[in-house]
């Protein structure tokens, strides 16, 4: 378990100081999938660098698993970072050592035996896909082999935690898909805790059960994934959700609906069990209203559905107001937009 308590970080160079994280706890539990997120300046860098002791915070304590990390002396910290594996943006690869050299470097600086280095990169290579890059050096292969080999690289000591900084920030789309899957399998399989930061809200999508929202040193929100897609309360965290989810009327269909003066027009969402329901249809065939539906979008977070749907509707003032009331039983939230 990595438990963050009130640490805050105050940077101060040249006279000019810069409070990078400012009295912030976070839990992240044992094979968890968690994701902080944020924009550039946050402070997320810095949070994650605590974890693995390469920075130190100025007040409050970072405990893994029941371990003071700021306690630890050299040679306890040392057998400490082997159960901390990380990942890095820009995959921070030797380009004079092969793909095969890359992966062995934790392995050398423990002393490992040349069978064990051997059999041990052999598997690891077989395991992110790249058993015939073996010999390869960086700069002949794609972003999306070099992290695969930085991956590779982390898990060498076999890690309870794995740390992501942006790890796929520098990756087309369908590459980092491809480096997500096979995080989401490391967790799977070898049941590592993942942390990850990252300021994509599709990264935070794909692979994580828990986020946290950072702003200015602090966490602003924080919660399950589909619990603060579903409910985001800050602004900035609703700025990130509507990153991936669209919840807002084109201004296309806007112009439509405002030509359309006799009709009233509904934003409905769906979340969870009411995606699934059949309202509709039960809108249109229990009331004498028409329906129009203008505008929807669904996702899938966490294997749930959040859906948004605007419905242009006509009819007596007593059958529309019936029909929003209906579908709020059924669990949906109804607000009017003019
Ligand atoms: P993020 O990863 O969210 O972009 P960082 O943790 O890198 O944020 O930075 C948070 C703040 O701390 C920024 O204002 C940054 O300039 C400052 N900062 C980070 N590292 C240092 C450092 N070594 N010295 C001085 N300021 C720093």
């Amino acid at each position: 378990m990595i438990q963050i308590q009130h640490v805050s970080k105050l940077f101060e160079r040249n006279g000019v100081k810069n409070q990078a994280l400012n009295d912030l706890s976070l839990t992240v539990d044992d094979g968890d999938i968690f994701g902080v997120i944020g924009y550039s300046g946050a402070g997320k860098s810095t949070l994650i660098r605590m974890v693995n002791a390469l920075e130190r915070p100025t007040s409050g304590k970072v405990v893994v698993d029941g371990r003071d990390v700021s306690s630890l002396n050299y040679r306890k910290l040392r057998s400490f970072k082997k159960q901390i594996g990380m990942v890095f943006q820009h995959f921070n690869l030797l380009e004079s050592k092969t793909v095969f050299g890359n992966v062995s470097i934790p392995l050398v600086l423990e002393s490992k035996s040349k069978e064990e280095i051997k059999e041990r990169v052999t598997e690891l290579l077989e395991f992110v896909g790249l058993s015939d890059k073996a010999g390869s050096y960086p700069d002949e292969l794609s972003g999306g082999q070099k992290q695969r080999v930085g991956i590779a690289r982390a898990l060498a000591l076999n890690p309870s935690i794995l740390l992501c900084d942006e790890a796929t920030s520098a990756l087309d789309p369908k590459t980092t898909d491809q480096i997500l899957d096979l995080l989401k399998n490391i967790n799977t399989k070898y049941k590592i805790t993942i942390l990850l930061i990252t300021h994509e809200m599709t990264v935070i999508q794909k692979i994580c059960n828990h986020v946290a929202v950072m702003e200015k040193g602090k966490i602003i929100e924080r919660g399950s994934v589909f619990d603060v897609f579903g409910h985001p309360k800050q602004k900035t965290t609703r700025d990130f959700v509507r990153s991936v989810i669209r919840d807002n009327v084109p201004a296309s269909i806007h112009q439509t609906l405002e030509s359309a003066h006799d009709a009233r027009t509904f934003k409905i969402e769906f979340i969870g069990d009411s995606a699934t329901k059949p309202l509709i249809d039960a809108l249109i065939k229990q009331f004498r209203i028409t329906v129009n539906i203008v505008f929807a979008n669904m996702s899938e977070i966490q294997g749930k559905t959040i859906g948004h749907m605007v419905i242009s509707v006509k009819g007596a003032p007593a059958e529309i107001n019936a029909a929003v009331s209906f579908l709020q039983q059924q669990g949906t939230a109804v607000k009017e937009v003019n």
